[in-house]
């Protein structure tokens, strides 16, 4: 591998143009290009057969396709699908396939850690590794596609498990520019959700965005004392400006915000809890996802029985909010929430959110 090779994963359409552009190639190869990586799953230049045989050859040493290594492809008795990837500097991170959700989903990391150090998350002990390129985080997607035959099929993209998508924003956005181009994949905005604890700054940029992914919100907890014990970045960013900046989010007809909700038993499973979120949402075009815990050992809380989860969601209900209650997935490949592990660190990432969010 040469040193001095750029890495075509990292680069947008225009970003590619000129790249090859500037070594004397013809610009529109860059549109060839992304045809193959992201259309066709090709990452060697040889194998790209509608270019000749001598620009194959002059790109194989300008350039390189850096792409996720499969590591482990585990696959749950429900159909669900965890991948380990390796990233080049090898570290590793999990992304999860999640089929008929209602459409199939990847849930996709933004970074290696995350430094927002949720309580009832493992992976908020470990801190933040490094952040994702926008390379690594479309790449996955790459990969996923690819290795599940959804690369000519439509499918969801979920931003979370490990990681806090707006504290890696612009590479967050890059990738999905990448994903969007119309000579890639085409994702459209619109089968991609970002959720976040509600980084407020982030959310006002979000909100200026010409693709705008759908968005979730990490809400967790109806007081602001609940919520900083539990979501801490609560502290600079409180509830009642998270809400006011999502009652001002620009919404399209028919989107809604969607709040989550990990149930914990006797902490936030109260029916004055569920009344007080009911009033926390009033003006805001919301729906909201019930996450009852998955239990992990080193996690200091527990799951609140079904009939708690019922009649919590059935206040909600009552206040003319859409509830679902997620269903965990992929438990016996340890794909459900709060399973995810990490290996090559020893740690586990308590990453609490994997199943679809999408309309
Ligand atoms: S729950 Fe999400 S945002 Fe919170 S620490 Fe875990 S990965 Fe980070």
């Amino acid at each position: 591998m040469s040193a001095s090779r750029i890495n075509a994963a990292e680069l947008d359409v225009q970003e590619l143009e000129r790249a090859l552009e500037a070594r004397g190639r013809e610009r529109f190869h860059a549109r060839q290009l992304y045809r193959w990586i992201y259309r066709r799953g090709v990452a060697d230049f040889d194998a790209m057969t509608d270019l000749s045989k001598e620009l194959r050859g002059r790109l194989a040493e300008e350039l390189e396709v850096i792409t996720p290594r499969v590591v482990t492809d585990a696959q749950s008795a429900d159909g669900t699908r965890k991948f380990m990837l390796e990233l080049a500097d090898g570290r590793r991170i999990e992304a999860v396939f999640i089929p008929d959700t209602p459409a199939m989903t990847f849930c996709i990391p933004t970074q290696v850690g995350c430094a927002m150090g949720c309580g009832f998350c493992l992976t908020g002990k470990m801190g933040l590794v490094r952040n994702l390129t926008a390379g690594e985080i479309a790449g996955q997607v790459r990969v996923l596609a690819a290795a599940t035959g959804m690369l000519d099929h439509p499918f969801n993209i979920v931003l979370m498990g490990m990681g806090e998508p707006l504290h890696n924003y612009d590479n967050t956005m890059k990738a999905l520019r990448m994903l969007h181009s119309e000579h890639g994949l085409a994702v459209s905005p619109r089968r991609v959700t970002l959720s976040t604890v509600g980084i407020v700054p982030g959310l006002k940029r979000l909100a200026q965005e010409p693709l705008m992914p759908n968005l979730a919100i990490s809400l967790h907890a109806t007081t602001d004392e609940q919520r900083t014990e539990l979501v801490p970045p609560n502290r600079k960013y409180p509830l009642a400006e998270i809400l006011e900046t999502c009652r001002r989010f620009p919404l399209k007809r028919r989107s809604r915000i969607t709040f989550e909700y990990v149930m914990l038993k006797g902490v936030n499973d109260s029916m004055d809890d569920a009344r007080r979120l009911a009033r926390l949402l009033a003006g805001i075009k919301a729906k909201v996802n019930l996450i009852p815990l998955n239990p992990a050992p080193a996690i200091p809380y527990e799951r609140p029985s079904d009939a708690t989860v019922d009649r919590f969601a059935q206040i909600l209900a009552d206040r003319h909010l859409t509830v679902s209650v997620r269903k965990s997935r992929g438990q016996d490949i340890r794909a459900a929430c709060g399973q995810l592990i990490i290996e090559g660190t020893g740690r586990k990432s308590a990453a609490q959110q994997i199943a679809a969010l999408m309309p």
